[in-house]
């Protein structure tokens, strides 16, 4: 579309997933395009904004770090209140963290908006080749009976993760 039609549109989005997945490290390689082996816990910011420019529209996201919090899981309902998209991280090297991003699926499923846009995201996969430990298959299949967008990602590399935030935003609603 040409510019003087492009919208600009505002949409919390939050990542949830048993630590050490690499949510922080996904939103530093789509904010910043850097990858840290040693990354923080916490990106510091209470949030941080990246813009995806779309054909017709300008998705804003507002995305916040759980900074830790996913220990505390009474927590997390104040922190993913009001999000129009949530990424569900899991590690593919880690059985367990997959178990856990079925229970926030489920979660946010029961409480969280009713409209949120789910994303489930396979982190890690640069290690697939040697250490994998979840099915693709599988989580594709989980994915699409739970109306999910599935990606296998890796921050390190950068695969699929610009992929992951630009299908996200396209599925969107936007404001007339
Ligand atoms: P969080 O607790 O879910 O926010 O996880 P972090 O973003 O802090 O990452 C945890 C660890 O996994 C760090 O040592 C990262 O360097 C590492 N990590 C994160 N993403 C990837 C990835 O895509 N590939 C590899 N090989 N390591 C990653």
């Amino acid at each position: 579309g040409s510019n003087s039609n492009n919208r600009v549109c505002h949409f919390k989005l939050v990542l949830l997933g048993d630590t050490a997945v690499g949510k922080s490290c996904l939103v530093v390689r789509f904010v910043r395009d850097e990858f840290f082996e040693y990354q923080e816990p916490t990106i510091g910011a209470a949030f941080l904004t990246q813009a995806v420019v779309l054909e017709d529209s300008t998705v804003k996201f507002e995305i916040w770090d759980t900074a830790g919090q996913e220990r505390y899981r009474s927590l997390a309902p104040m922190y993913y209140r009001g999000a129009s998209a949530a990424i569900v991280v899991y590690d593919v090297t880690n059985a367990e963290s997959f178990k856990g991003a079925k229970s926030w699926v489920k979660e946010l499923q029961r409480r969280g908006d009713p409209s949120v846009i789910i994303a489930l995201a396979g982190n890690k996969a640069d290690l697939a080749g040697t250490r994998r430990k979840v099915d693709l298959k599988e989580a594709e299949e989980y994915a699409r009976e739970n109306g999910l967008l599935h990606f296998e990602t890796s921050a390190k590399d950068a695969q699929n993760v610009k992929t992951l935030f630009v299908e996200i935003a396209k599925r969107l609603p936007k404001a007339v």
